[in-house]
């Protein structure tokens, strides 16, 4: 989601006036003198768009006065939001160090609005006119203790604002399902298991119309759907099942699908068939859901052999549930279905960005990120830019080496939970 840093000079009313954007949503904390605030991001929206609002006051605390400090500011407010809002005291005027951030700000490339604070009675509409020699275009007159005229500047807010990515669109109706694994694992086994005697449950979802290759199957009082299950329905094993088919219907699967269950055979050695299979899901960005089929052929031996097996296998999704389950025999079937709803409710969870910051703040001050070529990258705000899958970005003044990306996406499960879904970690230096 796109982001809008506010700047301004201290006791302009920047942190009054970003309450008023958010509406009260999430209250900001006042500026103390002297004190690094825990929290600058956070969610705002105005006319069903939403967007980042960054106060940046705090940022970097400057022995090099104010004017410099504020100036500081507003160039790296440039260098790391979509727009950036200047905030000026109507009352008092332009002054020095409201001209050197004007300055600052008429290089940037991206839009720059003017408001024009405690515009708190009529008398001052004409000093904010005067307002026009900063260069900086319209100065907006608001009244952040009133709420004057905030309308007009959220307009223009949302029109300066690039638009959001277009997340993927929920589908509606039943949640789709993959069945992916390497032939023979046992996908038709325990499809055939979960759909039992249940041709009726088609027509049992009024006004749905089902692909003839997906299969719906109702689990644990909700309906899914599997999709692209033709071919295992009819148990075709011919000629066509060789591995180049199998993986051509894997990805088309995958592709089809908001979660997967990836099926391994407990039986055998994992190969390099399972691995391939992983390596689709995870680049995929679904949810998923290992399952380890032909427990029932898993004895004490195989099974700390499995163990470490696994161990080195499943690197990349050590986030993924493991369910242990015979297709054959039905057992711990029923706890796909839970398995399936925890990965999901992942996939859609949205960490606020208030809380987010609040978080990543102590825990960057706890372990900040290792030096590099003898800088200090400093991470400034993050917020979680979209869902399905979850996707956080990072704004930094450096590159973040992978090990600490690592690092705090540990961290942030931890903290959020998030079982089930894989989450991307992007960062955006500026530049
Ligand atoms: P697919 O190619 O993935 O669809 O695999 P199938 O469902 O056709 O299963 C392949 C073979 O494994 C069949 O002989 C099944 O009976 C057998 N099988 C499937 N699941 C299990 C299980 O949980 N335990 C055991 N012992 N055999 C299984």
């Amino acid at each position: 989601q796109p982001v809008l840093a506010v700047v301004g000079r201290p006791n302009v009313g920047k942190s009054t006036l970003v309450n008023r954007i958010l509406g009260r949503r999430e209250a900001v904390v006042q500026d103390t003198p002297g004190v690094t605030r825990d929290r600058v991001a956070y969610d705002a929206q105005w006319a069903g768009r939403r967007f980042t609002v960054v106060d940046t006051g705090g940022w970097e605390p400057s022995a090099t006065g104010l004017q410099a400090a504020v100036a500081a500011q507003a160039e790296l407010a440039m260098n790391t939001a979509d727009a950036v809002l200047v905030v000026v005291d109507a009352s008092v005027g332009a002054t020095a160090t409201d001209e050197a951030v004007a300055k600052v700000l008429r290089r940037s490339k991206r839009p720059v609005l003017l408001a024009a604070n405690k515009v708190d009675d009529e008398r001052l509409l004409s000093d904010v006119a005067s307002l026009w020699s900063l260069g900086l275009g319209e100065p907006y007159p608001v009244s952040a203790l009133h709420g004057r005229s905030s309308g007009d500047l959220l307009d223009a807010i949302i029109k300066a604002l690039p638009e959001a990515p277009r997340e993927r669109e929920a589908v509606a109706g039943p949640r789709r399902v993959a069945l992916v694994g390497k032939p023979n694992v046992g996908k038709s086994s325990l499809l055939n298991k979960l759909t039992g005697e249940q041709r009726s449950v088609v027509d049992s979802v009024a006004g749905t119309t089902v692909d003839p290759v997906d299969s719906l199957v109702e689990l644990d009082g909700q309906v899914w759907r599997f999709v692209d299950t033709a071919g295992l329905r009819k148990r075709v094993h011919t000629a066509s099942g060789t591995e180049y088919y199998a993986s051509l219907r894997t990805k088309a699967a995958i592709d089809s699908s908001e979660v997967v269950i990836v099926l391994l055979d407990a039986s055998e050695p994992l190969s390099e068939q399972d691995l391939r299979v992983l390596t689709s899901v995870v680049e995929s960005g679904r949810a998923c859901v290992l399952a380890l089929n032909k427990w029932d052929l898993v004895d004490e031996d195989r099974r700390h052999q499995l163990e470490k097996e696994l161990d080195r296998g499943l690197v990349r999704v050590t986030w993924a549930e493991r369910v242990n389950i015979s297709a054959l025999t039905g057992r711990s079937v029923r706890k796909l279905a839970p398995a399936l709803r925890t990965a999901l409710a992942s996939w859609d969870q949205r960490v606020p960005t208030g809380q987010l910051n609040s978080w990543l703040s102590e825990l960057i001050a706890a372990t900040p990120p290792p030096v590099r070529g003898g800088k200090q990258p400093k991470v400034l705000f993050a917020t979680q830019a979209g869902i399905r899958p979850p996707t956080l970005v990072l704004f930094t003044t450096g590159f973040l080496e992978a090990g600490y990306r690592r690092f705090i996406e540990r961290k942030f499960r931890e903290r959020f939970g998030f079982e089930g879904s894989p989450v991307r970690i992007n960062v955006r230096v500026r530049e």
